[in-house]
């Protein structure tokens, strides 16, 4: 980050926060009085992401007359796709790119937006309380998508020193400090090594995103001509989301740079000494490893993520990392007709990402509409949905160059959704997976997701 992208990011948080909600909201608040809505038809979405603003947007020009409110704890949006193209230094491209004004849609839909935290959700009284007034609802759409979880990963890592090594080698997946964090680490960076830790084996949200990572920092040091190395410390065997397209890219592009270790676990970091050690495994049938430690100039641990804990707050049914059981193939919860639950925090097996929070968000926004007017909603109807989720990452850079991989989403035998996902190679890619004209698609389908989401 530059001055100037950080003075502009500072204008942007004054603009925002100088604006009182109540230029928002529709009602004024009372200490402990419960905002009540009229119609019968009061919506509350708790979560300001892909998945909440879209949903918002969607309800309102569907039916005008269903009173919408918004509820998310940040002043600002501060988009997470795309964002590895700031990181790898690709052309026009600020931290200004990722930044949304949620006043924009709120006004231009006709939706409330309240800038509070949910800390409660009291299902009997259908009421969610946050620091800002209490909200009636009718139907409660949760997104509030994910958090990391440092303490199942690291059980004997003591409280303090998961906040100093979540401060000092930033994971970087939520928007945000970390974030900025970590970018203003890699700017700074010299010949060192650049540690890059995925999250382990499980569910996490977007699934190529710590790979395009990789990829764009090799691309900062190489355009930088820089002697520095990208090590990446993955628990996986090399087999990962869209794992045959990055590891060509990788080959081609950055044959010297990047280090793929696999069948690895990081077992401690020392922020002091600039050291990570892990251990590395020889299959999958070694219990033992042998175990390493390597020195770092800049180290991205991203940890195990589980869901936000709203939906277990919400007392509805959820799996061991609280994730939403869903009610079939919908996205309505398992256990209350009155609440839904769209984007990361689904237990369906599709990807966590902000396409599939997109389409659960158009999807879900139907059964609401037909509940509302007491109509029978078919949980099927639309399925199989080819090209559900597209998800495309940035490779390479003069020329610009990414790969995409599709998901079709469908039912699966348990009566859940789940997709199958497909790595392209593009007609102008000359038999390899990545392409100009992907670069091409991955800028226009941010910069088209940010124009639906905001204008
Ligand atoms: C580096 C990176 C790159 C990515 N690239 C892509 C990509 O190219 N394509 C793609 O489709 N996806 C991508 N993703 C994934 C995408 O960002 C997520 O899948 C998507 O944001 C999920 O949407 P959501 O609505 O479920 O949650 P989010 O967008 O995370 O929104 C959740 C919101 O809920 C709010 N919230 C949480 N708790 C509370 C509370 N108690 N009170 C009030 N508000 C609360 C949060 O502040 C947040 O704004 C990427 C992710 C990362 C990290």
């Amino acid at each position: 980050m530059n001055r100037r992208d950080s003075l502009k990011l500072a204008g942007l948080t004054m603009a925002t926060t100088v604006i009182p909600n109540s230029a928002i909201a529709s009602e004024t608040k009372k200490d402990n009085e419960i905002i009540k809505k009229v119609s019968g038809k009061s919506v509350i979405i708790v979560g300001g992401g892909f998945g909440g603003l879209t949903m918002a947007k969607v309800l309102k020009k569907q039916d005008a007359s269903i009173e919408v409110t918004v509820i998310e704890k940040n002043s600002i949006f501060i988009s997470a796709p795309f964002s590895n193209a700031l990181l790898g230094g690709l052309s026009e491209v600020s931290l200004e790119t990722f930044v949304g004004d949620y006043y924009q849609p709120a006004m231009k839909y006709g939706y409330d937006f309240v800038n509070a935290t949910v800390t409660k959700i009291d299902r009997d009284r259908k009421v969610v309380v946050t620091t800002d007034g209490s909200f009636a609802y009718d139907i409660l759409v949760l997104s509030p998508g994910v958090v990391y979880d440092y303490e199942r990963q690291f059980p004997l890592w003591s409280s303090e020193k998961i906040a100093k090594i979540s401060q000092s080698c930033p994971a970087g997946l939520m928007s945000g400090n970390g974030f900025v964090s970590l970018k203003r680490q890699l700017d700074d960076a010299k010949d060192g090594n650049i540690v890059i830790v995925p999250p382990p084996v499980d569910k996490y949200k977007c699934p190529p995103a710590p790979y395009e990572r990789a990829s764009m920092v090799a691309n900062l040091i190489k355009n930088r001509n820089g002697k520095g190395k990208v090590i990446i410390l993955d628990t996986r065997d090399g087999t990962f989301a869209k794992d045959k397209a990055f590891t060509e890219s990788w080959k081609d592009l950055y044959p010297d740079i990047i280090d793929y270790v696999g069948l690895t676990e990081v077992t401690d970091v020392d922020v002091d000494k600039k050291t990570i050690t892990y251990t590395e495994f020889a299959n999958q049938k070694d219990i033992k490893g042998v175990t390493k430690s390597i020195k770092y100039e800049v180290c991205n641990l991203m940890p195990i993520n589980k869901c936000s804990p709203i939906i277990k707050m919400s007392g509805i049914d959820t799996d061991e990392s609280g994730y939403a059981l869903m009610d079939g193939y919908s996205f309505k919860s398992k256990t209350d007709n009155h609440i839904y639950v769209i984007g990361d925090a689904v237990t369906h097996a599709i990807p966590a990402s902000g396409q599939t929070a997109i389409w659960s968000a158009n999807r879900a926004s139907l059964q609401i509409i037909a509940q509302l007017s007491n109509k029978v909603y078919d949980t099927k109807v639309g399925l199989p949905a080819k090209s559900a989720n597209i998800c495309l990452s940035m490779v390479g850079d003069k020329p610009e160059e990414a790969i995409v991989i599709t998901h079709t989403i469908d039912i699966d035998g348990n009566g859940m959704l789940m997709s199958k996902g497909n790595v392209h190679k593009p007609k102008d890619g000359a038999e390899k997976y990545r392409s100009q004209s992907t670069a091409k698609a991955t800028r226009e389908w941010f910069a088209g997701v940010m124009r639906e989401l905001f204008s």
